[in-house]
């Protein structure tokens, strides 16, 4: 099987239709995969790159999670939401994918402790900027203990 080594993001993203324009896509530059919310249906799209990989279990479990968390929304809202409120909020739906897809990669080899430190340096690469170091690295161990 072939190995990726994923640096680029994985994320979440809900776009208002005056954003769904020609040339418009959902997938940020730099992802491997987003799930998105236009016009009340849930989409995820994965670059075809991973498939094949023995990253695509896990992407596809982290995917899977932000496609239950849109679901959840649009419930609560009849619509999609544009984005989330605040960073903190974004940070907390990403925190509960990685989560989800913790034990596909640990399957593969890898330690909690490796796991962790993996999903943590995508988190700071994704949040670091809005986001202080302490508040990511406490979210991450309250929501995925
Ligand atoms: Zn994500």
């Amino acid at each position: 099987m072939r190995r990726l080594f994923i640096l680029a993001i994985l994320a979440m993203a809900g776009y208002s239709s005056a954003q769904a324009q020609d040339g418009w896509s959902p997938m940020p530059p730099g992802a491997i995969a987003v799930t998105y919310c236009l016009g009340g249906r849930v989409r995820s799209v994965i670059d075809m790159e991973v498939i094949g990989t023995d990253s695509l279990e896990e992407i596809a479990v982290h995917e899977a999670t932000h496609r239950e968390q849109w679901r959840r929304k649009v419930q609560e809202a009849g619509e999609c939401p544009t984005q989330y409120r605040t960073p903190a909020q974004a940070l907390n739906a990403e925190i509960e994918a990685y989560c989800a897809s913790r034990p596909i990669r640990m399957k593969r080899g890898f330690t909690q402790q490796e796991v962790d430190d993996n999903y943590l340096s995508r988190l700071y690469y994704q949040f670091g900027r809005a986001l202080p170091m302490f508040t990511i690295v406490d979210s991450y161990r309250r929501g995925c203990p």
